[in-house]
């Protein structure tokens, strides 16, 4: 099986290349030739980590042991060895991503893709050290993070805005053990940061860093998209368990979405055969998603906000493109598109893509007040206490259930634990969040009973091990700095 590039079909690499590359070098996405089909109905007999292993091999061929693999990434890692429980919730079903090492939804993937890297070295005879650089506004350089501390052959730098995350998410960040990690405070915001780390890529393709290849943990990196098809999988086969559904009946799923990795892989699913009813593509008030999967518009063009679910506030969806690609199976209208979106800010697809996009998804958005009052009402009625990523896809959920009738559950994704935005699950609550994070925490738990993850409980007590802060022009001095270095 061939990977190409969403930009030009005629850029190819092996599985492991494409894995190791991260993205093509005209810019595009690495896209399966096609869609690999699954004995599906099969698959959902397994357990989690088996149905890992079958979806991961047939995505990504030429790995040579994927249970092995599967087994080192995630086996003792998450509060329950089915990693990503469904729960029954006020005649919904919410599907919990959020049981993993650091309590956000990122953990799936990113427990798997360093190993996924490591080995694309091994089998690629590849001699360099792989040099990862993120850029995070939060979840994902924890979750990245704990992936990578102690991987052979790895080493990796997180940048974040000094400043611009969480008390909880910083205390997850600068406390990180282990010897092949380097966490950066970078005095600036969240896009100064992400561009410097743009820059970055762009500089070391001139300046060689000897004995250093450069990667990134970003979510276009097919090796994080794979993993995550497997809980549509998994949460399909529970509902067929517990007899809710009998199998080839389908199944709503509702995502909270940002950058369109998490809900591409349930398109993934679908194109592998699982009975996906409706994606439904829930946004916070950055709606560009909405506005594009009910117009045909996208404009990115508009207003920044920051919300209370900052894992969503983006404007401009990378993944999307991958969908673009597999619903047109055209190279040069995708890469038409994504020129058009760079130079001008805007595009519009065809009536007919249109047609298609609104046949295989719903959408729909709710602000931060509309967030908060889902999770009061939750608590309330349902006493099931969500983050309010989660809250604004059950709000959607809510949404669709009115104009679209029918028998068919709705499985609404989880994907942050509510104990890493205690202040605003807190005041939604109700109550008033005072300014240490920590005491939130603790108060929330205090009231409502439910159980604080160990990973974030345990933080306070941790000793600080990475203090650097460094202006935003000086992040490539500091990669080129550490780079030399043979111990850090
Ligand atoms: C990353 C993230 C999302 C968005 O996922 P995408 O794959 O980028 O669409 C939603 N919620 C949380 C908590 C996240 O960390």
């Amino acid at each position: 099986m061939k990977y190409q590039s969403t930009r030009n079909r005629a850029l190819t690499a092996s599985p492991a290349e494409a894995v190791l590359a991260g993205i093509a070098p005209d810019g595009g996405l690495f896209m399966p030739e096609a869609i690999p089909s699954m004995d599906w109905q099969a698959l959902l007999q397994e357990d989690t980590l088996t149905m890992s292993a079958r979806i991961l091999s047939a995505l990504l061929p030429d790995y040579p042991d994927m249970d092995a693999l599967v087994y080192r990434g995630y086996a003792g890692k998450f509060e329950t060895e089915e990693l990503t429980p469904v729960v029954p919730v006020g005649g919904r079903y919410v599907l919990e991503l959020f049981r993993g090492p650091t309590s956000a939804f990122k953990d799936v993937a990113l427990s798997l893709l360093p190993l996924l890297i490591s080995e694309a070295r091994d089998i690629l005879g590849v001699k360099d050290e792989m040099l990862i650089l993120t850029a995070t506004s939060g979840d994902t350089g924890k979750a990245a993070l704990e992936g990578f501390h102690d991987v052979p052959g790895t080493k990796i730098i997180v940048f974040y805005p000094h400043g611009g995350v969480s008390a909880v998410q910083q205390a997850q960040m600068v406390t990180q053990e282990g010897g092949n990690v380097k966490v950066c405070a970078v005095r600036g915001n969240f896009d100064d940061t992400q561009t410097g780390v743009k820059k970055i890529f762009a500089a070391c393709v001139e300046k060689e860093l000897a004995g250093v290849r450069l990667s990134s943990a970003n979510s276009i990196n097919i090796g994080r998209l794979a993993p995550q098809i497997v809980y549509y999988f998994k949460a399909y086969a529970d509902l067929v368990r517990c007899g809710r559904i009998q199998i080839g009946e389908p199944v709503h799923f509702c995502v909270p979405t940002g950058n369109f990795g998490d809900i591409l892989a349930g398109y993934f699913a679908k194109r592998m055969g699982l009975p996906v009813g409706k994606l439904i593509c829930a946004s916070n008030r950055n709606d560009v998603l909405t506005e594009f999967l009910s117009t045909g518009v996208y404009d990115k063009r508009r207003t920044f906000y920051k919300t209370t679910s900052p894992s969503m506030d983006i404007l401009v969806s990378s993944n999307l493109e991958r969908l673009l690609s597999l619903l047109t199976g055209d190279d040069a209208y995708v890469a038409g598109l994504m020129k058009q979106l760079n130079e001008q800010g805007h595009y519009k697809v065809s009536d007919e893509l249109l047609k298609k996009l609104k046949a295989e998804f719903s959408c729909g958005c709710c602000d931060d007040a509309a967030a908060a009052e889902t999770i009061g009402r939750l608590w309330a009625e349902e006493n099931y206490l969500c983050d309010p990523h989660t809250a604004v896809a059950w709000n959607v959920a809510e949404q669709f259930g009115k104009i679209c009738s029918g028998g068919a559950p709705v499985v609404v994704l989880s994907t942050a634990s509510p104990y890493k935005f205690p202040a605003a699950v807190l005041s939604a609550l109700g109550q008033k969040a005072g300014e240490d994070e920590f005491a939130v925490m603790e108060e929330l738990h205090a009231r409502t009973g439910v159980p604080v993850p160990k990973n974030l409980a345990a933080l306070r007590e941790k000793p600080v091990r990475h203090k650097d802060v460094i202006g935003r022009e000086d992040m490539l001095a500091y990669v080129l700095e550490k780079a030399g270095e043979a111990e850090w």
